[in-house]
């Protein structure tokens, strides 16, 4: 096996002999094979819109292959089959020729330009189609993105001059905020618009389920279910930010938050009396102690845990999940989790929304000099060495500055208590890793706002990178000309040092360094 997609990849050069994440050679090979079919289909189905039917074929096998999605080698074959299969068909039977991908191993090369390239576009298609999955399931669609999951996978099959795959790599972003902004819209039409809201993490006695990943739907159907269950309901990582919603919160069943980021949950589910149901990417293969109180549903699966399927109406049946938890019992007394800082509650909901319906206090704020700079410290966590900076970035940072932030990176810091500037909270949580679409508006706003360009705010970016949907949040910052972003906590494996310079002297795109030089250089 070769994989090289996420930050955690074995001495930063690629997972050879097991992935660091725990996949097997047998699915990543497999999932090899599902991206080299999907290019072949990518081919065939040139020159016709795709059908909403061949979309989803796309967005749920490239959703399948993001890191701490599938490891069920078995499902993984299965699907590149499946996909074969309805090439053949549309080809009668011939066989597809990549130009310049001769077989399943040979797709991504880290040491070349080319390759470096491919393997950009197509890992920022894995997070962009998670995206657009998302949004499929509460019943929202843009054709371009659609067209773009097929057509850029046709695209990533051939070689291209530099000039041709920057252009490629900057449409692809593009078309990726175009789907941040198609979440947004699925989210914000389906649940309402977040609002700021206080989220305990003491969990009460009694039946619980934790719920992981993503899919504010799957919550939605688990929260309908469990309400007047008595069995009660909290969040887990990516999750968070669903609190937020009108329509979710009106659940009584939801009660708070459990748990810090992903890469914890071996240690915080091992005594845990309760269910968890992971809805995406961010399981880690359970350990023994625990394997029978998970369940995975849509693309994510491990061998021996249960899986939830959709009917063909799209309905999930979560009874199970919620039998165990009975079965489980939940505790006897009340259970006080803390973050890693030691606090006790987790404050989210500063969407675009919330944020810009206080938008003449912000400009204020940063008029009158009371706010003198913002942060934007986003993206993954992981498990790393080095991530403690992000902590010590956010702690170090002035009393007049506010500090945005978004995904599961800021559960290094989102239990400190930074205070308030200018009438406003210093740390706003904007959600999940897809609502840096709201930090995107926010800035454009403010930037209107204050008549200046984006690149001319007081903002500094500090990205933390871990897998494929920070890929494509990236690049669609770089396509809508964001600058001097600093990403880490270490540069990813297939980013050649050729493709590198061209970040950093087109873009200002910089690895992060120490604390103190990344607060004060802007
Ligand atoms: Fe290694 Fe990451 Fe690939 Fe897993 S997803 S095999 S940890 S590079």
């Amino acid at each position: 096996m070769f994989c090289f997609q996420c930050e955690q990849t074995a001495h930063g050069v690629g997972c050879v002999d097991l992935g660091v994440c725990g996949k097997t050679p047998d699915t990543s090979a497999a999932q090899d094979l599902i991206t080299f079919e999907l290019m072949k289909l990518a081919v065939a189905a040139e020159g016709r819109p795709p059908t909403a039917e061949l979309a989803l074929t796309f967005m749920e096998a490239l959703f399948t292959t993001v890191t701490n999605v599938s490891f069920d080698a078995d499902a993984c074959a299965g699907l590149a089959q499946t996909i074969a299969e309805r090439r053949l068909a549309w080809t009668h039977g011939q066989d597809v020729v990549l130009e310049a991908v001769a077989e399943p191993g040979a797709l991504f090369e880290s040491a070349t330009t080319e390759g470096s390239c491919r393997a950009l576009l197509v890992l920022g298609l894995r997070g962009m189609a998670a995206y657009a999955y998302h949004a499929h399931v509460l019943g929202h669609h843009d054709p371009r993105v659609d067209a773009w999951l097929v057509g850029g996978m046709a695209q990533a099959s051939r070689s291209h001059s530099v000039p041709e795959w920057l252009e490629l790599l900057h449409d692809f972003g593009m078309v990726n905020f175009a789907c941040l902004e198609l979440l947004d819209h699925a989210n914000t039409s389906c649940f309402g618009d977040p609002e700021p809201t206080e989220v305990s993490m003491r969990v009460q006695p009694g039946p619980f389920i934790v719920v992981s990943g993503h899919d504010l739907h799957d919550l939605s159907m688990l929260l309908e279910q469990c309400e007047n269950s008595g069995v009660d309901v909290y969040t887990h990582g990516e999750m968070l930010p669903a609190h937020g919603y009108p329509a979710l919160r009106r659940y009584s069943c939801l009660k708070g938050h459990f748990g810090t980021a992903w890469q914890n949950q071996r240690k915080e589910f091992s005594e845990l009396p309760g269910a968890v149901l992971f809805t995406t990417n961010c399981l880690m293969p359970p350990l023994s102690g625990y394997q029978d109180h998970v369940f995975t549903t849509a693309m994510v699966a491990h061998p021996g845990v249960s899986h939830i399927d959709a009917d063909p109406d799209g309905h999930k049946d979560f009874s199970r999940v919620i039998t165990r938890a009975k079965e489980l019992g939940g505790w006897a007394e009340p259970h006080n989790f803390t973050g890693i800082n030691g606090g006790s509650t987790l404050t989210t909901g500063f969407a675009h929304h919330a944020v810009l319906s206080v938008a003449d206090t912000v400009v204020g704020a940063i008029e009158s000099g009371q706010v003198n700079h913002i942060y934007l410290v986003g993206g993954c966590d992981g498990a790393l060495h080095g991530r403690n900076y992000f902590t010590q970035l956010v702690e170090s940072t002035p009393a007049d500055s506010l500090v945005l932030t978004l995904a599961c990176g800021k559960f290094r810091f989102n239990d400190l208590d930074l205070g308030t500037v200018g009438g406003l909270p210093r740390l706003l949580d904007m959600g999940q890793c897809n609502d840096a679409y709201s930090a995107v508006t926010v800035a454009q706003a403010l930037a209107k706002a204050l008549g200046v360009g984006i690149n001319d705010l007081p903002l500094t970016i500090v990205l933390s990178w871990y897998e494929q949907k920070a890929v494509c949040v990236l690049l669609s910052l770089l396509a809508l000309g964001v600058k001097n972003i600093r990403l880490g906590p270490t540069l990813p494996a297939f980013v050649s040092p050729g493709v590198l310079e061209v970040l950093a002297s087109d873009f200002g795109l910089a690895p992060t360094s120490t604390v103190q030089n990344d607060l004060v250089s802007q």
